[in-house]
């Protein structure tokens, strides 16, 4: 037995031997990077876990949030059965009784199949950072309800739709930085958690063959501070900064022009004449219809040296073509015309390094200095690659071109309400460079590129939700023109979240950040049932905290909720535990099966698809049930089609017989290692009962390694793309012509200036979709500034995750907990002295929308506008099994309180959210700070009372402790 205080060694390496240790491989998940690890065991108890040397993503790297997953296993705070609210306790309270999970089954089972016979839309399924967006989209799909959505719209929507319209890639998970070419390195709104190791060990690398680093970033982050050249800016001016790089690159002619013209949409020519097709791209009827974004076939471009109008695609890439990049032409019916990348040189004419000045706080000369060292290492620091590759038009190419400039942006330039146009206005600027899937540039990961816009339309027609019958469309998808909107023939949302609606048409993750609030105001309707997955929403997941746990409380007249019932899975006591009506335990990422699918989110790299699973390397706690098991149960009770057999019995025994057999396509299923009945077929295939087997041997990942002469140039790469499409990534194998000019955003503006003869915007939108659907790039204010006095609010208020931490969940952790037990507000020294707030000292910070006290730490590593803090620290007193008086809720606190969730809008509200894409604008608030008075009390504000524990937390943690100790080797 261990003895406090003892002599006795804790563990005696001596004596230690390693024989009864097992160890398994499974993947990561303490945040979204997912590495390989391996899992070490004695007594079926976790010991250890280190990085998988074997997996292709973190080759043996580990990080300090990873190892600590032991600490996660054995948490105080984990759920370990089914409880109910108890009868006549309000929510919020936290008294529950437990319940077994037949009972659980037949609670939701009786509810959701009332609610699927009547009316299916009155189920709401919103999951958090879950990774299987493609079993929780089917099954609300097969549900027949359009309510659904993950966290993407409140993380970072607006960087992968703002790329995704634009070069059919995003960053970190579908595409990223190519260091092993790259020269210059320039990293934008990035702090250390998407993407976490395989970033560090490419820097890492990078810096060591003597490449250039700089970070812009308001704050100067982990990043930042191992950057040759830290360069601050003021949130939510990022776009600003780009529209004058671009000024400067084609004013000095710092631009691939070979590349824009063969690759890019910058040659087609945009009519310019007033009326229905005004903006839209010239088109030869002969050769297709006009298309919307979907079809790029038939648009002109002006050969100068024939000197008139010719198809883009294909005679304008033949040899001795010459495409007109300038100039103004009129077509033989005397339409007046454009050549897109001209109206981007109108564009950006006025935006000077001087005007960017003004709004960004970065001085002009280093705007200049910075365009032209992005030019010239693009364009004269180019190498090529000897890789001889075929492009669409089937023009061989003897080398592949580097262009060594690489970026990477995340959350800091998407979590504003202009940060749709600021990545667009980023990935224009990337293609002006020629730096897109090229070495050195950015580089798609499969099964990206998708087209632009992709082929996958989201669910939109009102009359197709009917009892017991699934959607005829996925509830997510990207709109390519307003007939695909989800609305209804008078422009009201058909959905809950008014994703796919005129206040948000681009919305290709969904609102999660306002489903509470307007399914408790009935916005568009009612709804039943909400089923929340892995998201905190009753503390940092949501905006205006304190005011959304009230809605989580509110009754209608009738004396009911209006949220008549709320189910929450979780594998923790979180904050919003407290308000279900049923929690459901969930398992952790050790306890179960999970996969990374190229149906979803795979781990790809650039040269090639990759993907992986998780395999129970424990057995579940108490009674723990994954919520994958509990979907392909409940499916199979509501007998879904897609998973019941046609006598009626259930298709699929549990989660893992799904992913085996399951096809989205013929041959297509989740996972494509190992498929074909005997396990020798790859990428596509016949089901293999024994693929868990394969992969689970094999490290628990596959990776597929491309030829090199398909490993860039994707968006033209003819191989490639016949092998994708073959694959079943892509519908088409058509080119992806990168758009400099949005004509599916142009379809939108018309509609809202009545010019377009379809769907039109009601009348109070149609201002807001003219503004902000403007084909080419440009820079706004965060929608915020033009609600509040910024005078009053001077402050930009913004977050970052904590590199020890990943959302909430690590503030039950105890080895994490000891990093980041509570939070500060860093402030730059000039303005904390301006403001008479001391180092150290506590301080008040007010918005317009509320006010909280927290304590306040200098720093010069902020510039001196922006105040920040680490996000999701300070917690609710009793949440996550902390004691009443511990740092997490007495000295931590959660900026969430000052930022609201919906703004003054047409003489009402509209949610606090990117115009475009419903992206949850965040680092949009505006602040201001004074000190606290000194005889206030030396605690965060606002405090709330502490919840009761729940019945069978495991609470295990400190005798799981004492095990560990008392265990002599
Ligand atoms: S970076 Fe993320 S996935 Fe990788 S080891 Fe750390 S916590 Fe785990």
């Amino acid at each position: 037995m261990f003895k406090f205080l003892s002599s006795d060694p804790v563990h005696n390496p001596t004596t230690s031997s390693m024989a009864d240790t097992e160890v398994k491989t499974t993947t990561c998940y303490m945040c979204a990077c997912r590495c390989g690890i391996r899992v070490h065991l004695r007594d079926g108890q976790v010991r250890y876990i280190d990085g998988n040397p074997d997996h292709p993503l973190n080759k043996g790297v580990i990080c300090a949030k990873g190892s600590s997953g032991i600490m996660k296993q054995v948490s105080p705070a984990r759920l370990t059965q089914p409880l109910l609210r108890k009868p006549g306790s309000e929510r919020g309270e936290g008294l529950f009784e437990p319940i077994s999970w037949e009972r659980a089954f037949e609670i939701l089972e009786k509810r959701l199949s009332h609610l699927r016979t009547t009316d299916p839309k009155k189920f709401a399924l919103f999951t958090g950072r879950d990774q299987m967006q493609a079993l929780t989209g089917l099954f609300a799909r097969q549900f027949g309800t359009p309510n659904y959505a993950a966290h993407g719209g409140f993380c970072s929507v607006n960087m992968a739709a703002g790329m995704i319209y634009s070069v059919g890639g995003s960053f970190w998970e579908f595409g990223g930085p190519d260091l092993d070419y790259a020269k210059l390195f320039v990293m934008i709104g990035t702090a250390e958690d998407h993407h976490s190791n395989p970033m560090k060990m490419a820097l890492g690398k990078f810096k060591r063959a003597g490449g250039r680093f700089i970070s812009i970033n308001p704050v100067c982050t982990g990043y930042s501070a191992i950057a040759d050249e830290w360069i601050p800016i003021r949130p939510g001016t990022d776009g600003a900064l780009f529209m004058a790089l671009l000024h400067e690159l084609i004013a000095h002619d710092l631009v691939d022009r070979p590349f824009l013209q063969r690759f890019t949409n910058a040659p087609q020519l945009v009519m310019l004449d007033e009326g229905e097709r005004e903006g839209l791209f010239a088109f030869d009827p002969a050769a297709g219809v006009a298309g919307d974004g979907r079809n790029p076939h038939n648009k002109l471009a002006w050969d100068l040296t024939s000197g008139r109008a010719v198809q883009a695609y294909p005679e304008g890439v033949e040899e001795g073509r010459s495409l007109a990049l300038e100039g103004h032409y009129t077509l033989p019916a005397g339409t007046r015309v454009a050549p897109a990348f001209q109206l981007l040189r109108e564009r950006v004419s006025q935006h000077t390094p001087e005007w960017a000045e003004a709004i960004t706080g970065i001085p002009a000369e280093r705007i200049r200095q910075l365009a032209r060292e992005m030019g010239e290492t693009a364009l004269h620091q180019a190498f090529e690659l000897p890789i001889p590759w075929t492009d669409a038009w089937g023009k061989q190419h003897p080398t592949i071109q580097a262009r060594p400039v690489a970026f990477h942006a995340m959350r800091g330039l998407a979590a504003h309400s202009n940060g749709f146009q600021t990545v667009r206005s980023l990935a224009v600027l990337m293609s002006l460079l020629g730096t897109i899937d090229a070495p050195g540039g950015f580089r798609h990961k499969a099964p990206y590129p998708r087209h632009i816009v992709p082929n996958y339309l989201a669910f939109n027609d009102p009359d197709m939700i009917k009892p017991n019958t699934p959607l005829n469309a996925a509830p997510l998808g990207f709109p390519a023109s307003p007939e695909e909107l989800a609305v209804h023939a008078d422009g009201t949302p058909l959905r809950i979240d008014h994703a796919f609606s005129w206040e948000h048409p681009l919305s290709a993750h969904g609102l999660m950040h306002n489903v509470i609030t307007n399914a408790v105001r009935g916005d568009p309707y009612k709804i039943d049932t909400l089923l929340i997955f892995m998201a905190n929403m009753a503390w940092n997941s949501t905006m205006n905290t304190m005011e959304v746990r009230k809605k989580l409380n509110a009754r209608g007249e009738d004396g009911e909720y209006r949220i008549p019932f709320l189910v929450v899975c979780d594998a923790f006591q979180s904050e919003t535990v407290a308000y279900a009506d049923l929690v459901l335990p969930d398992t952790t990422y050790l306890e179960r099966h999970d996969v990374m699918s190229m149906l979803d989110r795979p781990i790809s790299e650039f040269d090639g698809p990759v993907d992986s699973v998780r395999v129970p390397v424990v057995e579940p706690t108490g009674e723990c049930k994954p919520f994958q098991e509990v979907l392909i149960e409940l499916a199979s009770r509501l007998k879904f089609p897609a998973f019941t057999n046609e006598d009626g019995s259930r298709k699929f025994k549990d989660y893992p017989d799904f992913v085996v057999n399951f096809q989205a396509q013929p041959g297509v299923g989740f996972l494509m290692g190992w498929r074909g009945k005997d396990g020798t077929q790859h990428l596509r295939g016949e089901p293999n009962p024994n693929q868990w087997e394969m992969y689970a041997k094999n490290n628990c990942v596959f990776q597929h390694h491309m030829p090199k002469d398909q490993q860039y140039m994707r968006n033209w790469n003819r191989p490639y793309l016949d092998f994708a499409k073959e694959k079943g990534w892509r519908q088409k194998n058509d080119p992806v012509q990168l758009a400099i000019y949005s004509d599916t955003l142009q379809t939108f503006r018309l509609a809202a200036q009545g010019k377009s003869k379809g769907r039109q915007p009601p009348d109070h939108l149609r201002e807001r979709i003219a503004t902000y659907f403007d084909p080419l790039p440009f820079w706004y204010e965060p929608l915020e500034n033009a609600c509040v006095d910024t005078q009053q609010f001077p402050l930009a208020a913004i977050t970052q995750r904590p590199m020890a931490m990943y959302h909430s969940w690590d503030s039950q952790n105890s080895w994490l907990r000891q990093i980041h037990s509570h939070n500060y507000l860093h402030v730059n020294p000039v303005t904390a002295k301006a403001a008479g707030v001391e180092d150290g000292g506590w301080a008040w910070v007010t918005s317009a929308w509320g006010e909280l006290r927290c304590m306040v730490r200098h720093s010069d590593a902020v510039e001196p506008g922006t105040v920040w803090t680490w996000n999701a620290i300070g917690k609710a007193s009793g949440a996550w099994q902390l004691a009443p008086g511990a740092d997490e809720s007495r000295k931590g606190f959660l900026l969430n309180h000052l930022i609201t969730e919906e703004l003054p809008f047409a003489g009402g509200q509209i949610s606090n959210s990117d115009p475009v894409t419903g992206q949850a604008g965040w680092y949009d608030v505006r602040v201001n700070l004074r000190p606290a008075h000194p005889e206030e009390p030396a605690e965060s504000f606002p405090q709330l009372d502490a919840v009761p524990s729940v019945p069978g937390l495991l609470r295990s943690g400190r005798r799981f402790m004492t095990h560990i100790l008392s265990k002599k080797p």
